[in-house]
């Protein structure tokens, strides 16, 4: 659990944040993925009020966060013991679970989907939001849609500036999105990785894609995501020569080949000292990076990839969706020859 400790001053903030919520107003919460955009998740309007501040499209639904496990009952009529299991083993966690959902969540907060996606954040400033509001809240990231992914307060504040409420609790440990599964008759697929991993879920159940989720069903699957206002590619052999490093911002994991760019941030800079490489720091610190060199005065972002196995798949998920934009006109960049 998250041991921040929750001074008298944050619970006050708190306490006026979830009155905001029961009076259907958005407040902009951490959790330990990612800030979040939340309101009631039982009111409509409220919901909606969301999808017009991100830019969000209808058809892309929002995750329903519940502090308590009985909580389920209220946002599903399902009684599948996996939802339990897994709930033991991942929750309070980045884990969301994608199940049948009952007539009380209204359609605006699934998209017109029969199901819902619900998790317990590990985040204390979130759960006592949840607990106080006295109600599910139901929150997408809180950054414009498409955009880079907030993992601080101040990130928030650079989308929303006039929003009602932003509960400030520093940097996001985790730093990237939730590991989205969804339960099938067999077995589990995944709608979006995450730092919880596909071989740690299948410890608990089996595997089993039965490929034929549409396009709704996986908005993960929207190509282009994350994406800096800068153009933005991941770097290859190719790149490494052509790019004009003088004007280019690193992203580096490796800490190798860093000359000439004119900034470098690493990812894992406290295993970069020890010559180990953790994905797990590289995660935490992906967003944050991508939003200091949009900041920054460089030109050009590249990232370095990162091995495509465990957390390094979730990390290549979010580099791929951040370039795809400006790999696919790559050939207009003047800073590239
Ligand atoms: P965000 O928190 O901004 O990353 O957005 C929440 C993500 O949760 C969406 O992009 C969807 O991929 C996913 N999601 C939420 N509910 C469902 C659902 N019922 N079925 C499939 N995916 C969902
Ligand atoms: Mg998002």
């Amino acid at each position: 659990m998250n041991q921040l400790n929750l001074n008298e001053q944050i619970l006050a903030q708190i306490s006026s944040a979830a009155k905001v919520i029961r009076s259907g107003g958005i407040v902009a919460f951490p959790t330990e993925t990612v800030y979040g955009l939340g309101a009631n998740a039982f009111d409509a309007i409220a919901v909606a009020k969301i999808f017009e501040l991100k830019g969000r499209p209808k058809f892309d639904p929002l995750i329903v966060h519940i502090a308590d496990l009985s909580d389920i009952k209220l946002l599903s009529f399902s009684d599948d013991s996996r939802i339990y299991q897994l709930a033991e083993i991942f929750w309070p966690g980045p884990l969301t679970i994608v199940v049948p959902k009952s007539t009380v969540v209204p359609d605006i907060v699934t998209s017109g989907l029969q199901t819902v996606g619900i998790r317990i954040p590990k985040n204390e400033i979130a759960l006592e939001l949840i607990k106080k509001s006295g109600c599910p809240i139901a929150a997408p990231s809180a950054n414009k849609f498409g955009k880079i992914s907030p993992t601080t307060a101040q990130h928030v504040k650079k989308y929303f500036p006039k929003i009602d409420f932003i509960l400030d609790g520093g940097k996001t440990e985790v730093g990237i999105e939730s590991t989205i599964i969804k339960l099938n008759t067999k077995g589990f697929e995944i709608l979006r990785h995450g730092v919880i991993t596909k071989e740690e879920i299948e410890s608990i159940i089996p595997y089993y894609s039965e490929g034929k989720n549409d396009v709704i069903s996986a908005p993960g699957m929207i190509k282009s995501h994350y994406s800096p206002n800068k153009p933005f590619y991941i770097l290859n052999e190719e790149l490494k020569n052509k790019i004009d490093r003088s004007k280019a911002g690193l992203i580096s994991f490796s800490g190798t080949d860093t000359e000439g760019f004119q900034k470098v941030i690493y990812l894992s800079p406290k295993s970069e000292r020890s010559l180990g490489q953790d994905l797990s720091e590289a995660a935490a610190n992906l967003f944050g990076a991508m939003h200091q060199l949009e900041e920054s005065d460089v030109e050009i972002i590249v990232a370095e990839p990162v091995p495509e196995k465990g957390i390094g798949i979730a990390i290549m998920d979010r580099l791929k969706k951040a370039a795809y934009q400006s790999q696919s006109a790559i050939h207009k960049n003047k800073f590239l020859e």
